[in-house]
């Protein structure tokens, strides 16, 4: 294929000429401007366009302008006038045509090659891609690169200078794990089987560390050269490979992530079948489902999977998280493929379209059986008595509390079964028997147990039937008894009682869950004490009712009085301690009153276990003995130095471990004489304690206090046990007086206990005199004192101060 050129608007004669001297051409003739341009566009290897300017000269003008704009190739003219190469002169002549056109065509080569090489330089040295381009015989005979041209991108690319690429060679720099690849397609290129091979290869850097590079090898076909040649281009892809390996290495975690997923990881429709679009390969474990059986409902849909009774509540919950584009989460329970049931919990979330609409839905399901058994667990545990598996206490008050709101007409009870008496036998018995009588005693109870009459252990030694239903409360007292029926069986053998207690929860019963099963126990430790035989029942009514109230009086009164506020006063009476051998008073025994407005004078015997049971005895009792010392104090003042005050004193008063150094403050700032105080504590305080108490009563002694046993023979102590304790005194209590009002002399053991703790070198008081018959006798038996109406009622200061002051006009006997 010749190269072309094109005539424009000549003459004939000036053809014929241009045709005879450029014959070694493709000469061809457009007749005007318009249809050269139409060559112009369509001809290749166009060298020279020829315009004839004599006769039309606008239309040359125009072609001309048009190609100035887009030069494509030389352009001469014909012309009469002008100078230079480019014009031909008319007439034409064959030789000047000759000529001047290899003239032309010669300085447009030259200019074309100079463009081209100034192009080439700029896009072999400014590239932004790496270039080599190599003439030798290969990479790895040695003999490569007889011209090697490397651009500075390449250097850049390599990390490696022209100079060592040429020493080394490509090959060596291209990592081994893509060298075999590279190889196989430049033979086939050198073998001319391909024009060209692309290929992703790394160059190791002289650091060692290597470049990833996109390279396009093609071969060179240079008429010059006759060796080998091509051209090499690469650009790094470095970033591209190292994101391409994090989204792999994403894509890996992914899939590991969900290969190890206790469960599956979904993408359904929303609708309602939740058609499965996605599902991963955990789906088989979970469901029991291959995942293709799940995709497009094809064998089941997920909707299916879950238990009925969630469906509509997961549904709900969908919806409302939805339109709050919030996160969905869920416990539920799914059906696998071989019926089991399986509890999971799900989290997901909605896509959305542009427009808001909900598109998808995206989440993961996890198998949480293993915690639901857990908690299952702690459930019950939590619910649940451990020793008998029955429900507990927290569980009836939860019950009672949910069942606050019952219709009144439905009758309810709490009936409770007091075994207190356990207490004691496991102290005599031992933790194991205790616990096999509770076993026996649920197992028996269990009988009657039923969802109108729910058994709960609510206690350590305490049963609750929570009775539902029931008509009157007679049927309450037959229940009762079938109770006491089937406990008496095995319980009377091992002689223990039972108390049952029962509050019928009516229309204007407490909603105080708390309150009730207090009064509940209230009624059952009643029935205790009202035992008939084994066992007995009590309900809880009105009078106890008002008897709690007045104690709760009582408690707020007292708090009132410990803070040094209250309207009502804690006060002492003194009751005369009468000595039998002299006929005189020798000292007083302090007891408290509580005065209160609304409820008038109260026992001690009422208040003071309010006060054990709160602890108020503390800052009270401290008051107390600070008011005998006082009184006491005022009677050694008036003469009466032998004078002893007997003050009672608790337990927990004495267990405190403050107690010692406290009484001694107070009676130095009483100044008082030790000797003429005797402390009175009851014989129960030793079954508590009884080393620690035995100890503090030797200090107190070791001070010259006197100690002396209240209230003796009706608690623990034995006479047997006398002799090892820290006591001065023992007061006989009343029951033993009382007695000598029916026995004979020989009949009452009243002078035995005398005679006994003479021996034992205690000296003896009895308690509660009222009649001439009983002094007779504690005479004749040589009871050192006494104390009792007989002598005198407790009386108030003034009245104890004046019967010391009568007794003093009184000449002594001896
Ligand atoms: P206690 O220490 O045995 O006191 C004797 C109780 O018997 C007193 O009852 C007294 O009034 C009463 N009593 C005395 N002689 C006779 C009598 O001939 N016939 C009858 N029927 N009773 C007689 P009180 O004052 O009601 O005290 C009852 C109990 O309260 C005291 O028994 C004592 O245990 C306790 N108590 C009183 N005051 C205090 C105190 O300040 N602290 C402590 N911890 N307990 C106290
Ligand atoms: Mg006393
Ligand atoms: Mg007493």
């Amino acid at each position: 294929m010749g190269d072309n050129i094109l005539v424009v608007g000549s003459s004939r004669d000036d053809w014929a000429t241009i045709q005879a001297a450029l014959a070694v051409y493709n000469v061809i003739l457009a007749k005007d401007g318009r249809q050269a341009l139409e060559y112009v566009a369509n001809l290749s290897n166009l060298v020279l366009i020829i315009i004839d300017a004599t006769s039309e000269t606008l239309d040359a003008l125009l072609l001309l302008h048009t190609l100035e704009q887009d030069p494509r190739c030389a352009v001469m003219l014909i012309s009469q006038t002008g100078e230079g190469e480019s014009v031909l002169h008319t007439p034409l002549t064959r030789a000047c045509v000759s000529d001047q056109v290899q003239q032309v065509l010669q300085k447009d080569r030259c200019k074309q090659l100079n463009e081209q090489s100034s192009l080439f330089n700029a896009i072999f040295w400014q590239a932004p891609i790496g270039i080599t381009i190599s003439h030798g015989i290969g990479p790895l005979d040695g003999t490569i690169n007889e011209v090697f041209s490397v651009n500075p991108r390449f250097e850049e690319i390599t990390g490696r200078t022209r100079a060592e690429l040429k020493t080394i060679g490509w090959a060596s720099i291209t990592h081994p794990d893509d060298l075999e690849a590279d190889l196989v397609q430049f033979k086939r290129l050198q073998a001319g089987e391909i024009q060209s091979y692309s290929m992703e290869k790394r160059y190791i850097k002289s650091d060692g560390s290597w470049v990833w590079v996109s390279m396009v090898v093609a071969s060179l076909q240079i008429q010059s050269n006759h060796s080998y040649s091509h051209i090499c281009l690469v650009q790094d892809i470095s970033q591209r490979k190292q994101a391409e390996q994090q989204l792999a290495e994403s894509e890996r975690s992914k899939s590991v992530l969900l290969s190890h997923l206790p469960g599956l990881a979904y993408r359904t429709k929303y609708d309602p079948d939740w058609t499965v679009l996605y599902v991963s390969d955990g789906c088989k474990n979970l469901t029991g489902y291959e995942p293709a059986s799940l995709v497009g409902n094809r064998d089941i849909s997920f909707n299916e999977l879950i238990v009925p009774s969630y469906r509509q509540a997961i549904r709900e919950e969908w919806e409302r998280v939805l339109p709050l584009h919030q996160t969905f989460t869920y416990e539920y329970e799914i059906i696998k493929a071989d019926g089991q049931r399986v509890w999971v919990w799900e989290t997901g979330q909605g896509y959305y379209t542009q427009r808001g609409e909900v598109q998808e839905l995206e989440g993961i399901i996890l198998d949480i059986s293993d915690r639901k058994k857990v908690e299952q667990e702690l459930t019950f545990y939590n619910e649940h008595d451990m020793l008998t598996s029955l429900y507990n206490r927290r569980h009836l008050e939860n019950l009672l509390h949910e069942d606050i709101q019952l219709h009144a007409c439905l009758k309810r009870a709490v009936v409770a079964v007091n075994l207190s008496a356990l207490h004691t036998a496991s102290m005599t018995y031992g933790f194991q028997y205790t616990q096999e009588i509770i076993k026996k005693v649920a197992t028996a109870l269990l009988v009657l147990s039923n969802e109108q009459c729910l058994l709960c252990k609510t206690h350590e030694y305490r049963f609750s039937f929570y009775v539902k239903n029931y008509r009157e409360k007679q049927d309450l007292i037959d229940f009762c008894k079938r109770i006491s029926s089937l406990l008496e069986t095995f319980l009377i053998i091992e002689g223990i009682n039972w108390g049952i207690g029962i509050v019928e929860i009516g229309r204007d019963a407490t909603k105080d869950v708390e309150q009730l099963l207090r009064n509940l126990l209230v009624a059952s430790e009643q029935a205790l004490q009202q035992l008939h035989g084994q066992s007995s029942y009590c309900f809880f009514d009105t009078e106890m009712e008002e008897r709690l109230y007045r104690e709760e009086e009582i408690t707020a009164e007292l708090s009132r009085i410990a803070a040094g506020e209250g309207s009502g006063s804690l006060f002492l009476n003194y009751q005369p301690i009468f000595e039998l051998a002299s006929n005189k008073i020798v000292g007083f025994e302090a007891l408290a009153r509580l005065q209160i407005s609304s409820l008038g004078l109260i026992s001690p015997l009422q208040f003071i276990p309010i006060t054990e049971k709160t602890k108020l005895i503390i800052p009270l009792g401290d008051s107390i003995i600070l008011q005998a010392l006082r009184f006491l104090n005022t009677l050694h003042g008036k003469g009466y130095h032998n004078i002893v005050m007997s003050i009672n004193i608790s337990a927990i008063q004495l267990l405190k471990h403050d107690f010692t150094a406290n009484l001694l403050r107070m009676i130095k700032a009483m100044q008082v004489d030790p000797r003429c105080i005797c402390l009175e504590i009851t014989e129960s305080v030793f079954a508590s304690n009884y080393q620690d108490i035995n100890r503090v009563l030797g200090q107190l002694q070791s001070m010259g206090i006197q100690i002396a046993i209240d209230d003796f023979g009706t608690g623990y102590s034995s006479l047997a046990r006398e002799r090892e304790l820290n006591i001065n005194c023992l007061k006989i209590d009343k029951f033993f007086i009382d007695k000598l009002m029916t026995l004979t002399d020989e009949e009452a053991i009243t002078g035995d206990i005398i005679s006994l703790a003479h021996k034992l070198g205690h000296c003896v008081v009895a308690e509660g005199i009222e009649h001439e018959r009983q002094l007779q006798y504690l005479r004749k038996f040589g009871c050192d004192k006494i104390q009792g109406y007989l002598i005198s009622r407790p009386v108030d200061e003034k009245v104890a101060l004046s019967l010391l002051e009568a007794q003093a006009h009184i000449p002594s006997k001896d």
